[in-house]
């Protein structure tokens, strides 16, 4: 069905921003400006100047469920992170779950014909198993929609670059809408590092103007 995308932070460091702050007064020698929330300042001036090596130190992973193996593939030409994903042919398909998208749950002819080929698809998945065919090979008949889980690592200026990209109207509807929430997740986390971006949640877009 049409879900929300599950979305959990599997690992941020606690500091990130003082860790931010702290390599990046190397390019300026200026430790001894190091104070309590000296960050907020000094992570702002960095990404108006559009120094964004400096957000490679921190890593941010996130565990993501009940997103269809289109998104990832759509995720997965970000060649920047890492990514280890639920495998189809360890991991038998039996009865898999899909998205469907809005549009089609919308249309009540189209979603008839759109869960009749996922019924038909189901039955004949099972067949192929039963007639001893290996999940990698009976994998090839499953759809897009299949849905998938994916555990995804990657460093700030990744992140941010994700974001510019894939929050933009022009993105899909499912992928924008997972950014959007990992984007929420990120900025509440790290205020300073996302300052820019503002966020519109009626249709899950988010702006900046300092993207690269
Ligand atoms: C709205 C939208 C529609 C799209 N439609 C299509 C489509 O129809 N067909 C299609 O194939 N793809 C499509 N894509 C995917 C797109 O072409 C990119 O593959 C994807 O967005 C990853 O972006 P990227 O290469 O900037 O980023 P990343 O892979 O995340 O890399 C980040 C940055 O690192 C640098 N970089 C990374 N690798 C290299 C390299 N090898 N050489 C030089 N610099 C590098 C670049 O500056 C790059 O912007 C679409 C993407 C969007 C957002």
């Amino acid at each position: 069905m049409t879900e929300t995308p599950k979305v959990e932070l599997m690992y941020l460091p606690e500091n990130a921003e003082k860790i931010i702050e702290i390599a990046g007064r190397t390019a300026y020698a200026s430790y001894d400006k190091i104070k309590e929330d000296s960050e907020k300042e000094f992570i702002r001036m960095i990404i108006t100047r559009r120094h964004f090596s400096v957000l490679e130190h921190i890593v941010a992973s996130f565990r993501i469920s009940g997103v269809s193996r289109a998104l990832t593939h759509q995720l997965v030409r970000h060649r920047l992170a890492s990514y280890t994903q639920r495998s189809q042919r360890f991991v038998s398909e039996d009865n898999f779950s899909y998205i469907i998208p809005p549009n089609i749950l919308q249309n009540q002819k189209a979603l008839r014909e759109f869960q009749e080929t996922i019924s038909h698809i189901q039955r004949t998945y099972k067949k192929l198993i039963e007639f001893g065919i290996k999940n990698e090979d009976a994998r090839y008949i499953l759809p897009n929609a299949t849905t998938t889980e994916i555990v995804m690592t990657a460093n700030l200026r990744e992140w941010r670059h994700i974001f510019s990209l894939r929050c933009k109207p022009n993105a899909q509807w499912e992928i924008r809408k997972l950014c959007f929430i990992i984007l929420s997740i990120l900025k509440e986390k790290l205020p300073n590092v996302f300052f820019d971006f503002t966020l519109n949640e009626e249709n899950y877009t988010a702006t900046s103007k300092y993207e690269e």
